[in-house]
């Protein structure tokens, strides 16, 4: 899998992040991520897919042909740093790993490198262009 550099995430797309996980309350979401032009912009996810995240992730993972730069995934305690089984998909799907936590608010959550360690990833504001799909 390609790694691609990441400058930040759009802002809709924590929002709608923020979103999902809250409304799939008590169960946890999980998705693998996407960038276009350095930001990411595009959450992947499987209708259907159990709640429990780990098979989830795994059968995300075996998607053929997808380009991810990370993946996100919600906690339902506010702890939300990575556990052994999180990091081991870590290292897997990309360098760049949300995990949220309630409330689901523009604080409750954190970014991880495929080594688990906290990195910083900038919100930003993007002006979403439909015609200039590249896939
Ligand atoms: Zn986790």
């Amino acid at each position: 899998m390609r790694k691609k550099k990441v400058e930040g995430i759009a802002r809709d797309t924590l929002e709608f992040i923020m979103e999902t996980c809250r409304s799939s309350m008590p169960n946890e979401f999980a998705a693998l991520l996407r960038a276009e032009k350095g930001i990411i912009t595009e959450v992947v996810y499987l209708p259907g897919t159990e709640p429990s995240r780990m098979s989830a992730l795994i059968r995300l993972y075996m998607l053929p042909n997808m380009e991810v730069v990370g993946s996100v995934h919600s906690h339902p305690s506010s702890n939300i740093g990575p556990s052994s089984q999180d990091l081991l998909l870590f290292t897997r799907t990309g360098d760049y790993h949300i995990i949220v936590g309630p409330p689901f608010d523009d604080h409750s959550w954190a970014c991880y490198n495929a080594s688990g360690e906290k990195r910083d990833l900038p919100v930003v504001d993007v002006e979403f262009d439909s015609s200039e799909e590249d896939f």
